[in-house]
């Protein structure tokens, strides 16, 4: 179909009818999508382009599978969750078969919506008032997980950080407090020593917090960063903190929002990657699990859960309505189905061996790391001193999108992250497509 107006006339519209701080990709030049199918979305021209950051569509934009199951409930009923739903325990049973140790499902509308009730859930719990988040983590865009989001309110934010959110050092052993030299960046012991000293400014803000009377209800972290840019904490970071906060009467709460549902290949969650060892009190998720259909949930124990809210308990109009968790149902058949698991691992070696390779081509790439189908490439002004190349980065992908139709997106503090996180079905021929047109986009730019 022709579209219904140009994307000039588009853009002034949308000036003239939404709020002008709604964030757009590609600023200066807009992309307009008329359709999206599995890794690829399409202009009004309906020219291709290959989708290499789009991981809410997680298991491909408009998986028939999907589409299906939302369609055939939607036109069931979709009804809230005050009215009793197989629909609605099915799709909590299944995820709860993912997550050993945790038994309780709550459900909400996005990873916002589930973060700020993460917290609610560790202060009705613990009784303790405080947070404690990574440096530049993301949790969301309510006020309450703006107050929790470095990312946010230490770039320009009208929310400011609260007294009762502290923020500790990121875990990121290339650019954070601890740093590894290149030579050690993948050597174990010095890995786990790094997690574990991490983990120690965790300790030291309890001990602050207590000695001024307050106490600390949760420790917040993503299981790997993303906006923060892509990073993966040492394997002691969690276990060692989770033993600190622990011991104070808190409780640990991972934000999968961007990691799970097997974006990282080995395990269905990121905080899974080390083994059985690590539990924590607290999962959220959103993105990923309904392919695109807002819905999210709080997974927990019933302990804790049992606790939210005194006598008014917990209502949410459309947190877990059918239509949503039929969208959840259709991702999770879809996972098993294309054994998207196996993929996104096999992907992962993937990943490593080309970017690797381009990082020995090209000087300007400092560090490549990730897991599965979630990657980061560290754009530098040197080597050495580790300085982020902001501009190479806005300007790569820019180019990338112009001149070769891969839409390829930059982020961490310093925005000079290249960020991999495809919808899953992106496979090895996609991968090869993006990376050699970085190879020689990189190589014209004189890098
Ligand atoms: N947590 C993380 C880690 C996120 O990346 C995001 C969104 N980028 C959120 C929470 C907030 O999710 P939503 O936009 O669905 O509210």
């Amino acid at each position: 179909l022709p579209p219904k107006r140009s994307k000039k006339e588009e853009l002034v519209k949308r000036s003239q009818c939404i709020g002008s701080k709604c964030q757009i990709f590609y600023k200066d030049d807009p992309l307009m999508v008329s359709r999206a199918s599995m890794q690829y979305v399409y202009d009004e021209f309906g020219h291709r382009y290959l989708d290499c950051i789009s991981n809410v569509q997680h298991v491909g934009h408009c998986h028939p599978t999907v589409v299906e199951s939302i369609s055939k409930q939607l036109a069931t009923s979709t009804c809230n969750v005050r009215f009793v739903s197989s629909q609605l325990t099915d799709c909590a049973e299944q995820i709860l078969a993912t997550l050993p140790g945790l038994d309780t499902v709550l459900f909400c509308n996005s990873g916002s919506e589930a973060n700020d009730l993460a917290l609610r859930l560790a202060r009705d719990f613990s009784k303790h008032t405080d947070a404690i988040v990574v440096d530049h983590a993301y949790h969301g865009h309510v006020t309450t997980t703006m107050e929790m989001s470095p990312y946010k309110f230490d770039h320009g934010s009208s929310v400011k950080q609260p007294e009762w959110c502290h923020v500790t050092p990121c875990p990121d052993v290339y650019r954070g407090k601890i740093r590894l030299s290149d030579a050690d960046l993948h050597d174990k012991e010095k890995l786990k020593e790094a997690g574990v000293k991490y983990a120690e400014y965790v300790k030291e803000i309890i001990d602050e917090a207590v000695t001024k009377k307050r106490s600390v209800a949760a420790f917040f972290s993503e299981a790997l960063q993303s906006c923060g840019g892509q990073v993966i904490p040492p394997e002691t970071y969690f276990p060692t903190v989770a033993k600190h906060i622990h011991g104070h009467g808190g409780v640990v709460v991972i934000d999968e929002v961007q990691t799970g549902f097997g974006r990282v290949g080995s395990t269905f969650w990121a905080h899974q990657v080390n083994g059985e060892g690590f539990v924590p009190d607290i999962v959220t998720m959103g993105k990923p699990m309904g392919n695109g259909f807002p819905v999210s949930a709080v997974v927990t124990r019933k302990e804790i859960a049992d606790t939210l809210g005194g006598s008014v308990g917990y209502f949410n109009t459309y947190g877990g309505n059918p239509v949503a968790c039929a969208a959840v149902l259709g991702v999770l058949k879809v996972i098993k189905e294309e054994n998207l698991l196996q993929h996104s691992e096999d992907m992962g070696a993937e990943f490593k061996n080309a970017l690797t390779a381009l990082k020995e081509k090209h000087e300007c790439i400092g560090d490549v790391r990730g897991l599965g189908q979630f990657w980061g490439v560290d754009l530098v002004k040197s080597r050495e001193t580790r300085e982020p190349d902001t501009k190479l980065a806005l300007a790569l992908i820019l180019k990338l999108r112009q001149e070769r139709d891969i839409l390829l997106n930059a982020d961490g503090p310093h925005e000079n992250i290249l960020k991999f996180k495809p919808p899953l079905c992106f496979n090895k021929e996609n991968l090869h497509e993006a990376v050699s047109a970085l190879d020689v986009a990189l190589t014209q730019m004189g890098h």
